[in-house]
């Protein structure tokens, strides 16, 4: 009989949430032999790779706020200091809003908390938003099609400066590369795990334990290949936690949607070049992130690329659809044409008549109060549920699930501030629910 490979820890999934927490598992823990495996290639591909790439401390909650703000700090400490290129820019968020969106309680009390958190934000009336994005349609006087369509004016634009976009896959192979310098064992890729494997604790040796009297917890993995043991099993599966977690009765409580994203180039169409580069808002002359007063959408600039990726926030009548591995999850052209299109061209003529030159989709992993999931059960680590913004929040989760590992009450996070390492847990969440989900 071949004998059963072991590991202290073993990290599922090296997306960029597994990364992050490898590497501050191992720099803190540097005697323990840590294995990462992922079934993709290699690090990063999955939605890591299909996100937007951009990162904001513009949140509701304080949580989120401390989660965001302390991985941005991180992310630009990494850069800055360290040299290590992210591509992290700083172009801003801008959320455009009517009078009643502005004055609604929920928006007053968002920027309360930014306020207390002193987390950079400003306002801009219609007047000054008109001046910096003169293709912004701020007057829908006399279209009838917008009160069909529900459309919001624009009266008020709420600005982050701190907020910007950067290289996820940059941000993952730094992770890895700094990973790799402590450590000699090598991340296995293309590993498929099949299942959890649960053990009984003390293991007797009888056929067909864990038995229901025995005490029992997660002492390994199986693989197409193999049977790998691991004293902690880090689950940083994402959109997937569910496919491991339910048949060993765990509830993630996540669950996952489809996003998409569409791609308009600017080349060669003046009118999307003058928008592409607004005046005003940050040093790259650049259009910020731009949030629409309705249906949910919104659009980053891509300066690279010299356009806008596209996307929108799909709330109540988009299913939650459970992500099979072979799942293609394909991007729709008619949700582009039907839905996304006739929106944006309202606030921004200047997008009439342009069509997506390109186009993905992935999956959104959705906790119910819209803030990640960080808990230490039966042997099992789990992070996830970020809830479509997980890059931003990667190195705090990954700092919390250290903590959690060596049995401290207390996370520190990047730059010194800190949170309860249950904080985030099912059984002793301490956070407050999230408004701003886009
Ligand atoms: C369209 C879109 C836009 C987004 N925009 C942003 C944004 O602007 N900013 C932001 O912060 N976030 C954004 N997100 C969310 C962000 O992508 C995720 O929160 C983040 O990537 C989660 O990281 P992860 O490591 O958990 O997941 P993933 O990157 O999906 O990694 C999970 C890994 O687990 C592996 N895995 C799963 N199951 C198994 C198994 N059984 N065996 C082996 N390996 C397995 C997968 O192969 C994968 O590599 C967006 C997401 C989408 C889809």
């Amino acid at each position: 009989m071949t004998e059963i490979e072991s590991f202290d820890i073993i990290i599922v999934g090296a997306g960029v949430i597994g990364v992050a927490t490898a590497y501050h598992l191992q720099k803190n823990n540097p005697d323990k032999n840590i294995l990462i495996v992922d079934r993709y290639a290699a690090a990063g591909q999955a939605n890591t790779a299909l996100s937007a790439a951009a990162v904001r401390n513009m949140f509701a909650s304080s949580t989120n706020q401390l989660l965001t703000d302390t991985t941005i700090k991180y992310i630009e400490h990494v850069q800055e200091e360290i040299g290590y290129d992210l591509h992290f820019e700083k172009a801003g968020y801008l959320w455009l809003m009517s009078e009643t969106q502005f004055n609604h309680p929920s928006v007053k009390e968002w920027m309360n908390r930014m306020e207390k958190s002193g987390i950079h934000h400003e306002v801009y009336d219609k007047k000054q938003l008109k001046k910096m994005i003169p293709s912004l349609n701020v007057d829908f006087i006399g279209d009838e099609e917008v009160d069909l369509m529900n459309l919001e004016e624009v009266d008020y634009g709420l600005f982050g400066g701190d907020c910007g976009f950067l290289d996820p896959t940059r941000l993952v192979e730094y992770y890895l590369e700094e990973f790799k310098k402590i450590t000699h064992v090598k991340p296995r890729f293309g590993f498929n795990v099949k299942r959890l494997i649960l053990g009984a604790v003390p293991p007797l040796e009888l056929p067909g334990e864990p038995y229901v009297w025995q005490n029992k917890r997660v002492i390994g993995i199986e693989t197409d290949e193999a049977e790998i043991h691991a004293d902690t099993i880090v689950l940083a599966t994402g959109a997937w936690a569910n496919e491991l977690l339910d048949p060993i009765g765990m509830n993630s409580q996540t669950k996952c949607k489809k996003r998409q994203m569409f791609v308009i180039h600017a080349e060669d169409k003046k009118r999307l070049q003058d928008v592409l580069h607004s005046e005003g808002f940050n040093e790259l002359d650049s259009i910020p992130f731009v949030i629409l007063p309705s249906a949910g959408v919104y659009f980053r600039p891509q300066l690279q690329e010299e356009g806008f990726w596209i996307g929108c926030g799909d709330k109540f009548g988009r299913a939650y659809k459970y992500i099979q591995t072979d799942d293609v999850l394909a991007p729709e052209s008619s949700y582009f044409e039907n839905g996304i299109y006739p929106v944006l061209s309202k606030y921004f003529p200047a997008f009439s008549d342009v069509r997506p030159v390109n186009s993905w989709a992935g999956g959104y992993c959705y906790s119910p109060d819209a803030i990640p999931f960080v808990y230490y059960e039966n042997g099992v680590l789990v992070a996830n549920g970020a809830s479509g913004s997980g890059i931003m929040k990667a190195d705090a989760m990954a700092r919390i699930a250290n903590a959690l590992y060596q049995g401290k009450g207390e996370a520190e996070l990047f730059g010194g501030r800190t949170i309860s390492s249950t904080a985030l847990s099912i059984k002793d969440r301490d956070v407050e629910v999230e408004s701003v989900v886009i």
